[in-house]
């Protein structure tokens, strides 16, 4: 069930609700577009049209970040919980493994992809690895032609964005893959150079302060998380629905 939190219109399911919709789309052959929008995302959206009717348009929207659980909270929504985008590709490939299907890993520096496809398939036997290509490419015609030859069911696309939604929305079309997600900084965990937070942090709704201790960095990005709250309490102070 779709619902809507300002502007982007989640889809409010569990993870399980979410794999299952994702592994139905393979067996029926019918596309499904996957996006995972938090805090930075609905910032950026405010301003980005296109970036948003992308989002808007995608069959599964999953609520990435716990800055959406609040922001649903605070607008009256409540929807009921996160479905992070790395936890939904490790739930997605575990059965895409079970069911002997075939998965194409897009995005991070040269060897990364190929470094979790490695781990993925120690982690789950019968998982067909169709190919892997790094995210730093100038031309994307043969990037599009590469993944179409390896014959993918499911494609996780890990460009950061707005790019990799970009990258979904201009090749949907030609790409021949029931199933591609947008799934960020996602294959970096998956490759075992970036860890999740521990269980703890992950349950307290905490893990953006175990990230922001690990990678100071991020400060100026996560400074956004607030603003996006505060956008809720306005938006609820409107009225609006
Ligand atoms: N990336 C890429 N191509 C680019 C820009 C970024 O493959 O042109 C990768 C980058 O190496 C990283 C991911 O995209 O693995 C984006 O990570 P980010 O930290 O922005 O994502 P988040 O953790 O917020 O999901």
């Amino acid at each position: 069930m779709k619902q809507q939190i300002m502007t982007i219109q989640f889809d409010d399911v569990t993870m399980e609700e979410a794999v299952t919709f994702a592994m139905d789309s393979i067996r029926r052959g019918e596309r499904c577009r996957v996006v995972t929008p938090n805090a930075e995302f609905a910032l950026e959206a405010k301003n980005n049209p296109r970036f948003l009717n992308i989002l808007n348009d995608s069959e599964l929207v999953l609520a990435d970040g716990i800055s959406v659980i609040y922001a649903s909270r605070i607008v009256g929504k409540p929807l009921h919980g996160r479905v992070t985008g790395v936890g939904f590709a490790q739930a997605l490939t575990a059965e895409l493994a079970k069911a002997g299907k075939r998965l194409y890993l897009l995005g991070a520096k040269p060897g990364v992809a190929e470094q979790a496809a490695r781990r993925l398939l120690e982690c789950y036997p019968g998982l067909v690895i169709a190919g892997t290509h790094d995210g730093y490419f100038r031309e994307e015609a043969p990037v599009v032609e590469a993944i179409n030859a390896a014959h993918p069911d499911a494609l996780f696309v890990c460009l950061g964005a707005p790019k990799q939604e970009y990258f979904m929305e201009e090749h949907g079309g030609e790409l021949n893959v029931p199933v591609m997600a947008g799934l960020g900084g996602s294959m970096d965990v998956l490759a075992g150079n970036v860890k999740r937070a521990p269980a703890f942090f992950q349950k307290a709704g905490i893990e953006w302060l175990y990230r922001l201790c690990k990678e100071p960095k991020r400060w100026r990005r996560m400074a956004k998380l607030p603003l996006y709250l505060w956008d809720a309490l306005m938006w609820k102070g409107k009225g609006a629905n």
